[in-house]
């Protein structure tokens, strides 16, 4: 069966796309991915996006996008595409060992945290060492965590472990955060929470087989010195890379990876092919925004199968 629109990632953006592509009646078909739901499912409170006044929980969220999506058509299969071929048309998308065919696609896979690339920090993944504080401050109850970075998330992952850690300390590269000023505030109101500037992790020390991390290793940037801290947990909040890897073969991408699309519009280098969210988002990188751009590919998507007919 050729489809209209495939759909790949359901995050914010893909499951906006779903909704405005079924209520379009494209009948899309929505592959969940490795996330089903994206990264809202991993975080807590919710508190901007508009129509929850007093916040809506990240996972219950994004059930309620589902939920819409599939009110007016959208099927959604929790597998994820490991292959595309976008050379000639209709494009061909394989999950497992099965293959699909659509006129169109919207890619909305979104982005994943990014790793500082150390051997130990692969090693201790796990083993006290985590990327999404959502999923493992309930393991560092009344003990002394690390977070590493200066970003919005790094703020809010510091903030949500202090429900459960003794102490929080951000570790941050320069002397001022990126964070928005809400954020920032926030963190340094907190008791629990304490700020090292100016650092880098240079190494982690601990054993994966027995007591796991143990203690972090600082270098401080302005004196080069060397500094070694216990701690029982460290967790990144280093920012994020786009999972783009399947689609570099056929799309235009920017240095860092990122889809690019023509201005004002959810189109990729190649006709027929669209892309929404934080997959082509360097800049705002929002929910709010992530699902509106969805809502563009969806548009898109319908005005190019129009033009076609
Ligand atoms: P981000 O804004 O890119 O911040 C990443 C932080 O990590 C920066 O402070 C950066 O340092 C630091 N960093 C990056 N690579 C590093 C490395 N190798 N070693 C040490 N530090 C490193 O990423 P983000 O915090 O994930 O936020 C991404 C977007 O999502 C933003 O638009 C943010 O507003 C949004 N977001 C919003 C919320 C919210 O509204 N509640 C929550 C989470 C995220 P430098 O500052 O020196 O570059």
């Amino acid at each position: 069966m050729k489809h209209k629109v495939i759909i790949i990632g359901t995050g914010p953006a893909g499951l906006t796309a779903a909704l405005y592509a079924g209520r379009a009646n494209m009948e899309p078909l929505i592959f969940e991915g490795p996330q089903p739901g994206g990264q809202l499912t991993i975080t807590t409170d919710v508190e901007n996006y508009p129509g929850f006044p007093d916040g809506v929980m990240g996972p219950e969220l994004m059930d309620l996008f589902r939920k819409q999506a599939q009110r007016f058509g959208a099927e959604t299969l929790s597998l994820m595409v490991d292959k595309v071929d976008f050379s000639s048309r209709p494009f061909k998308v394989w999950a497992g060992d099965k293959e699909y065919i659509s006129e169109t696609i919207i890619i909305s896979t979104g982005a994943s945290a990014k790793l500082l690339g150390l051997e130990s920090e692969k090693r201790l993944m796990g083993y006290g060492v985590s990327a999404c504080a959502t999923c493992d401050a309930f393991f560092f109850k009344e003990k002394k965590v690390f977070v590493i970075g200066g970003g919005d998330s790094a703020m809010e992952e510091a903030i949500f472990l202090t429900k459960f850690a003794s102490s929080v300390t951000i570790v941050h590269r320069r002397d001022t955060f990126r964070a928005s000023k809400i954020m920032q505030e926030r963190a340094l109101a907190n008791d629990k929470i304490d700020v090292i500037w100016n650092s880098e992790v240079v190494d982690m020390i601990g054993d994966e087989k027995d007591k796991g991390l143990e203690s972090v290793i600082l270098k401080n940037l302005k004196t080069n010195k060397e500094t070694n801290h216990s701690v029982d947990g460290l967790f990144l909040g280093i920012g994020h890379s786009p999972n783009s890897g399947l689609f570099k073969e056929y799309l235009d991408l920017n240095d860092k990876g990122y889809i690019l699309t023509k201005p004002d519009t959810s189109e990729t280098s190649l006709e027929g092919v669209f892309a929404a969210g934080d997959i082509q988002d360097t800049r705002y990188m929002q929910a709010i925004t992530a699902a509106g751009s969805g809502c563009m590919a969806a548009i898109d998507a319908e005005r190019y199968l129009e033009n076609m007919e």
